[in-house]
């Protein structure tokens, strides 16, 4: 792919103190941006100033939702960048992106896109213990026409983010609600795709559990309402009675990166991983009885997010006294430790990017 670079003229203030970055809100001074036009394919690779786009108010993307997005960081650590596992991100953006009727875009054009406005950017990239560059690729139909029908032209964008470290205040076990009422996906439907339709099905489950006092929504399945699929945009995983439990992928759980990445090294400590259905009467029996020693969410944004107390309509249960497992600090700890190039590599999943 030939990437034209056209600089900024007004390079942007970049923020002082990177122990105030917080998540999302800040952006570098340049994005990628190319088209897709049908019976062209994609075209005009380009990395430009950030700006404001302008789409048809009949476009697609307002009304029907044909979107589908990435999450990625990179890691700065003494003088070098480095992303995580993005044949990963390129490939999962492959299979939402064929779920919702949208074109596909080669793997090595969107790795490429990636580290190009990262090294492009790379004085954006924070230095600070836990910091981040959090890299957000999406593609929109932006077709002006209300039938129902795939779009015929597209925008892939790569958006860059300068974001503070997720536990700037130390790791602290979150509470969890069961919702049993509301769903975030279906099998069959787009659970498994990085879509944005699938977040805004989530919203009403987490004011739920805000409401309850709790930081994140346990999703149940969308047909029987009995097993566990994840936790807040985390997958999940759990510790039983000496073994590592995890949903297995089913269609309506989303794929994780990170999942993959911590039942690797899961297996690479010793511990066996059973990826299976995970129904939530056998969590409550095991939570009852003592058997479930850890909980812990996983994703690009937390790496573990240990749970700490599973909150239902009837009760609430501590899981490990409330506090952070061996193995979810050791898997934090270990996991960070290759994405910031401060231990070997055994997998290979680090790419260096300047
Ligand atoms: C992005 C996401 C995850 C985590 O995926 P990672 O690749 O590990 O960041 C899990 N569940 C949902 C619903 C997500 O959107």
């Amino acid at each position: 792919m030939n990437i034209e670079v056209k600089l900024t003229k007004n390079p942007k203030q970049k923020p002082s103190d990177e122990n105030k970055l917080g998540f999302g809100s800040i952006f570098t001074d340049h994005m990628f941006i190319m088209e897709y036009i049908e019976g062209k394919g994609w075209i005009n690779p380009r990395i430009e100033e950030y700006h404001d786009i302008s789409i048809s108010p009949a476009a697609n993307i307002l009304h029907y939702g044909q979107e589908v997005f990435e999450g990625m960081k990179a890691y700065y650590h003494n003088g070098e960048v480095f992303l995580f596992r993005p044949d990963m991100n390129a490939k999962r953006a492959n299979n939402s992106l064929e779920r919702l009727c949208m074109p596909k875009i080669k793997e090595e054009d969107f790795i490429e896109a990636v580290k190009k406005l990262v090294e492009v950017d790379k004085e954006w990239v924070p230095k600070t213990e836990g910091t981040t560059l959090y890299i957000r690729p999406f593609v929109i139909g932006v077709d002006a026409f209300l039938g129902v029908h795939p779009s015929a032209y597209y925008y892939f964008i790569i958006i860059a983010s300068p974001s503070g470290a997720y536990y700037a205040h130390g790791m602290s076990p979150v509470a969890i609600w069961v919702e049993d009422e509301f769903v975030r996906a279906v099998r069959g439907g787009v659970g498994f795709a990085k879509t944005a339709g699938n977040y805004a099905a989530s919203l009403m489950g987490q004011e739920k559990a805000s409401s309850k006092g709790c930081e994140q929504t346990l999703w149940l399945d969308g047909v029987e309402r009995k097993y566990i699929e994840e936790v807040g945009s985390m997958n999940i995983f759990f510790k039983i009675d000496g073994k590592v439990v995890t949903p297995m992928l089913n269609g309506s759980i989303l794929p994780g990166v990170t999942r993959d990445s911590i039942i690797k090294l899961c297996k690479d400590f010793g511990n066996e991983v059973e990826e299976r259905r995970v129904s939530l009467e056998e969590l409550m029996i095991a939570a009852s009885s003592g058997k479930l020693e850890e909980c812990f969410g996983t994703g690009t944004a937390c790496v573990v997010s240990p749970v700490g107390k599973l909150v239902n309509k009837e009760k609430t249960l501590e899981i490990n006294q409330g506090k952070i497992g061996e193995l979810s600090q050791k898997l934090y700890d270990t996991l960070t430790a290759i994405q910031y190039n401060k231990i070997e590599d055994k997998n290979g999943w680090r790419v260096k990017v300047c």
